[in-house]
């Protein structure tokens, strides 16, 4: 039988980095196993579920490329696939559980089983259900419901069943007492299904193999087993991922990053990163490898290879695989990174209105030249404002190490002549004619490449200056060294050279 999984988001927010991980391992050990990934909406909480989420879920999984091949908006064999209509089925199961005596009517009140909960905190013992409903008789249930009393459906758990166990793909095996386990609800009052049921129902009419989901959700699986067994239905195989952790070993939130994945899409992360950056959390290929393409993801991915302990989110890392992924981008499709980065400068204000075909070649020389600097759209600012701004903010601390005084004054004004003279200005001839002004100074390379640097840019990091220098053309480079000279004869000369006394 073909691998058949599923990734069963409830609409109730937007997908998380969190979410959208699960999803795409579910995703990988379909493709891998040459089977079906499908969707399906558990939106049996009608009060938190909205269908803006839902559009939402689809468009950022179709965004990070999980495509699924049955699912609510393309149908398929086992539809619907949205639980909100499937109440037919679930009504049809349920009825079929309680002919079988394993689910029983429940006529306790909220008001009546939240008074057993208070009364069991006061006696300082654990809360379990108190078996109220669980043999009553046929006139019992028709007097209760003569009270106007609505029931719920409860799944009676076997007494004296054997321990559980659940052969995880993941964690390995897991037992569990079913005397831990009070009968649990599965249809609330008003007819509607709740998670474990409705779950189980969906995931043995929609023939699914593999389970794979959080691992909170593992004191649901000895539940919804129990429920297997009551329909006499064979499990699938499970599979609990851990749970997530920041670098600081703490459960992943907002802080760490657990933000909407648009969030990541809208700073320009690309998708490619994300989905390179989620394998390499919870699962641990043999050779240390980091980067690897989606089909190669599939081919190598084993599910037993995956860590059962926490798997951490390291926000740094996925930028730097961001930078990775905007470099083999660029190499490939370059407006894809131009794209991202012309919006950014839009959204801050730099670039505005109408983008001309001049500005738009201007900021793709700028991108080729930032190399690995790039991780993020937003690094074209903290490493190439100056290619935006004439008026060059200039980090003091450069100015202080690298501006001398007359000494650095007097080299400058060298540098500019000799640049004023470099014909066609590209970074070749830039650069000849920066080595031959070092030379003719008599100092080394560096002594001249610094001062130069921070003159045109305002910094000490950046990309490489002779190509920096050719985007800024000569004007801008003959301007800014005349005001850069200025302000280095301002400058006070450093302690050591003052003459004593
Ligand atoms: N709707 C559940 C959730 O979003 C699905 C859990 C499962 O995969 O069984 O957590």
């Amino acid at each position: 039988m073909s691998v058949r999984t599923r990734f069963a988001p409830s609409p109730t927010g937007y997908l998380t980095v969190g979410g959208a991980w699960t999803a795409f391992f579910t995703w990988l050990l379909a493709r891998h196993g040459k089977g079906q990934f499908i969707l399906r909406i558990e939106d049996t909480d009608r009060s938190r579920s909205t269908e803006a989420y839902e559009q939402a879920l689809l468009e950022d999984l179709r965004w990070l490329g999980l495509d699924w091949d049955e699912g609510p908006d393309i149908g398929g064999p086992y539809g619907p696939y949205r639980q909100t209509e499937r109440a037919p089925l679930y009504q049809e199961h349920a009825g079929l559980l309680v002919e079988r005596g394993a689910a029983y009517p429940c006529y306790c009140t909220p008001e009546e089983l939240e008074e057993d909960r208070r009364r069991a905190a006061a006696e300082h013992r654990p809360y379990r259900y108190s078996g109220r409903c669980r043999g009553l008789s046929v006139e019992e249930r028709a007097a209760r419901a003569r009270e106007g009393r609505r029931p719920t459906l409860r799944f009676r758990v076997p007494q004296g069943h054997p321990p559980i166990v659940v052969e995880d793909l993941v964690l390995g095996r897991v037992a569990f007492d079913p005397a831990d386990i009070d009968d649990f609800i599965i249809q609330r009052s008003d007819g509607t299904p709740l998670y474990n049921f409705a779950n189980v129902v969906d995931d043995h009419g929609m023939r699914i193999t593999h389970i794979t989901r959080g691992s909170e959700h593992l004191s649901n699986t000895p539940r919804q087993f129990l429920m297997y067994e009551a329909f006499g239905w064979g499990q699938p195989r499970v599979a609990h991922f851990p749970s997530l952790l920041g670098p600081d070993r703490k459960k992943l939130s907002k802080r760490h990053g657990d933000t909407a994945v648009r969030e990541y899409a809208a700073q320009g992360y690309l998708p490619e990163a994300l989905v390179n950056f989620f394998a390499l959390m919870g699962w641990y290929p043999e050779d240390g490898r980091e980067i690897f393409s989606v089909p190669e993801l599939i081919e190598r991915f084993r599910i037993e290879e995956m860590g059962r302990s926490g798997a951490i989110f390291d926000a740094q890392k996925l930028a730097w695989m961001n930078g990775v992924y905007m470099q083999r981008v660029y190499g490939r499709d370059p407006d894809r990174v131009v794209d991202l980065v012309v919006a950014y400068l839009r959204q801050q204000g730099v670039l505005g209105g109408q983008i001309s075909p001049e500005q738009r070649a201007y900021v793709e020389r700028i991108v080729g030249i930032m190399g690995e600097r790039l991780r993020l759209p937003r690094d074209i600012w903290t490493y190439g404002d100056f290619f935006f701004q004439d008026d060059v903010a200039y980090d003091p601390q450069a100015m202080r190490r690298y501006f001398r005084g007359r000494e650095t004054a007097t080299l400058l004004r060298r540098l500019r002549q000799a640049l004023a003279g470099a014909a066609p200005f590209d970074a070749p001839t830039i650069e000849t004619a920066v080595r031959a002004a070092a030379a003719e100074l008599g100092v080394e390379g560096k002594a001249v490449i610094h001062p130069l640097r921070v003159a045109l840019t305002g910094k000490t990091v950046g990309p490489g200056l002779f190509e920096l220098a050719e985007v800024l053309g000569k004007e801008r480079v003959l301007r800014r060294l005349a005001r850069a000279i200025a302000l280095a004869e301002a400058a006070e000369p450093p302690a050591a050279a003052q003459p004593a006394g």
